[in-house]
């Protein structure tokens, strides 16, 4: 039985040319994926990836895994969780900015490629690949690939057998890394963004790119026999995790943040919960909050998940860089 099916990665960027160099906060243990936050707050996870630590390197340790089983057809999500400013968006890779072969290709892009690239050598397999692109803004589901006059709007049903299907997101069938990531940058545009004191850009919101997978898998032994693999994975850009008075937000901002809490609330649960073996089996609360509930059957089961949790390395977060640590220690 596999015991893994969240794990944990923490990411500390680089500090940027504003923060004062020196003036940082966090120390890495010399052999274990573990840091101290100030002089005697330590945590360990199962990766640690460090400032100097690039793109590839987050992308082969952390994600080739999921890319695996997720050719052999089981779901996986990665989610990117942190106060806004922590890098987030640039390891996820979800603005769809980055040129082809740059070093700074997040896992999105790294993902289309190898995905082509290892679907290609696989001469007994024929494929199809859809993707759609949702964001979630107060509770309110947005198709970001959807066309204007949409039929209806995005919806989470479940059917007799509990699965959960998506109705009314628009999914889209692509033949190529480069046509996918058209869909990403195109996606990314649409994207409500709020802007408050802490970063004008900030996304208020979560993102959520999905890349669904059907296989049809000829066998050499018998040439009629053919298996049918259905996968997806999703890429979770997370709203930003900190508290509002920090943002100094007001009015509609503060609706905003309430709801967006209740998401980042109802996943912590979730992702704690599926880490007990024994409340696992019994109650995993997916039904909080829409978040939880449209990724309800991409956590858990037979999925596994990685939480890639963001962090500035400065002193001056020091207090919402421990609130991540404290988050992101609970799914473990
Ligand atoms: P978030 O999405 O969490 O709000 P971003 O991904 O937008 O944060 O990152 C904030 C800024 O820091 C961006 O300018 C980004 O390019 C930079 N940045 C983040 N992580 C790294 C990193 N590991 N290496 C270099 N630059 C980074
Ligand atoms: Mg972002």
């Amino acid at each position: 039985m596999e015991t893994t099916a969240v794990r944990v990665a923490l990411r500390v960027r680089p500090l940027s040319a504003k923060e004062i160099a020196g003036r940082d906060c966090i120390t890495f243990a010399k052999e274990e994926p573990q840091i101290v936050l100030g002089s005697d707050r330590p945590f360990t996870f199962d990766f640690v990836f460090r400032p100097e630590h690039d793109q590839h390197n987050v992308f082969h340790t952390s994600i080739i895994p999921l890319l695996d089983r997720y050719l052999d057809g089981k779901n996986a999500t990665v989610l990117a969780y942190g106060q806004t400013g922590s890098g987030k968006t640039y390891s996820m890779g979800t603005t769809g900015e980055a040129m082809p072969g740059s070093a700074s290709q997040g896992i999105v892009q790294r993902f289309a490629s190898t995905l082509f690239d290892r679907l290609s050598q696989r001469t007994s397999t024929s494929y199809q690949i859809y993707v759609s692109f949702l964001e979630l803004y107060n509770e309110e589901i947005i198709d970001l690939l959807g066309t204007k006059k949409t039929e209806s709007l995005p919806a989470i049903r479940e059917d007799i057998h509990g699965q959960i299907y998506w109705t009314g997101v628009r999914e889209i069938q692509v033949t190529t890394a480069d046509e996918l990531l058209d869909f990403v940058a195109k996606g990314s545009l649409c994207r409500a963004t709020g802007s408050t004191d802490m970063n004008c850009t900030s996304s208020r919101s979560h993102a959520i790119f999905s890349i669904a997978l059907k296989q049809q898998i000829t066998d050499s032994d018998d040439p009629l026999l053919q298996r049918r693999l259905v996968s997806k994975f999703h890429f979770v850009d997370l709203a930003g995790s900190e508290r509002l008075k920090r943002t100094n937000a007001n009015g509609d901002r503060q609706k905003e943040g309430i709801s967006i809490n209740t998401g980042l609330l109802a996943l912590g649960n979730v992702i704690s919960a599926l880490g007990d073996e024994t409340r696992r089996m019994s109650h995993v609360p997916y039904r909080d909050s829409k978040l939880t509930r449209l990724l309800q059957d991409s956590l858990g089961g037979n999925s596994h998940t990685l939480m890639l949790a963001c962090i500035s390395p400065s002193t001056a977060d020091y207090t919402e860089t421990l609130n991540t640590l404290k988050y992101a220690n609970r799914a473990r």
